[in-house]
């Protein structure tokens, strides 16, 4: 049984100056091949459910992949654990806490400072009680759609989130440094100074989103300077739709060789990502 707490994995992070990488992953194909590759590199991994696949598309339910996540974790040895992605309804939240989810995420960077403290502290206040880590984001990543990596009014400010990690109790804080979600129209480029300051100025563990199409070497610098959480969504999700659309293509119908072919291919992938762990 290797189900960890995220706050002890990502410090294993911070200790070993890298980052863990968390993957959206939608279903078991997805899960069960980050929990196995995880175990064949000896790296700890993280899965996260975005609240829009369950609540929005009916992809599953807070319970169904807590039940998978925690059944796929016993398999393991490794440290693996699970985790809520962006979610701004506390009543979501409190049921993804009820079905046994050890890590949520409360997305507050759309609103302003006072109202985003308030929320996650009053997320925090029950997470905590429970013994569930919280996740809170300051500035605010957007979509890279928007170009929103280029929008530096987007940007944490070093000299708030201090304070913010203070007073929110947030156990790991996501920034906006120059990356965004989605496919990037250009190559993004990180502002590795503000990351440093913001690291300078607290010890919660920081967390990059948009990871995907992020060059390696600005991620590596940035596992060195503070980022203990990488999330990656777009490119993990595009290239089981690549394989399907493949597969499809050739005039496959096996559903079962299918399965096994995204599988395969899924872990292929996390084989070379889960490296920029230096764990
Ligand atoms: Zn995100």
């Amino acid at each position: 049984m290797a189900l960890a707490k995220v706050s002890e994995i990502l410090k294993m992070a911070d200790r070993g100056n890298t980052s863990i990488i968390a993957f959206n992953s939608s279903d078991f194909n997805m899960i069960h091949s980050v929990f196995t590759v995880a175990e064949e590199l000896n790296k700890p991994a993280l899965v996260m459910l975005d609240p829009r696949h369950a609540a929005l598309w009916g992809w599953g339910t807070p319970e169904i992949y807590a039940h998978m996540a925690i059944e796929e974790a016993k398999k393991v040895k490794v440290p693996v654990s699970f985790h809520l992605d962006h979610c701004m309804d506390f009543d979501f939240i409190m049921r993804a806490i009820k079905a046994g989810f050890p890590s949520v995420m409360y997305d507050g960077s759309m609103l302003s400072y006072a109202e985003n403290v308030k929320n996650t502290s009053e997320v925090a206040r029950v997470a905590h009680a429970m013994g569930v880590d919280v996740e809170a984001e300051l500035g605010h990543v957007g979509f890279a759609a928007d170009k929103d990596e280029d929008d530096n009014d987007l940007y944490t400010k070093v000299e708030v989130a201090a304070r913010f990690c203070e007073e929110s109790k947030c156990d790991s804080l996501a920034i906006a440094i120059g990356t965004a979600h989605g496919f990037y129209k250009k190559t993004p480029k990180l502002d590795l100074q503000r990351l440093k300051d913001i690291n300078a100025a607290t010890d919660t563990p920081l967390v990059l989103h948009g990871g995907s199409g992020v060059p390696d070497d600005q991620l590596v610098q940035a596992f060195t300077m503070g980022i203990n959480k990488f999330n990656v969504g777009t490119e993990y999700f595009h290239l089981y739709y690549q394989t399907v659309k493949e597969y499809v293509a050739a005039g496959n119908e096996a559903i079962f060789d299918m399965q096994m072919l995204v599988q395969e291919r899924l872990q292929a992938y996390l084989r070379e990502k889960m490296q920029l762990c230096r764990l």
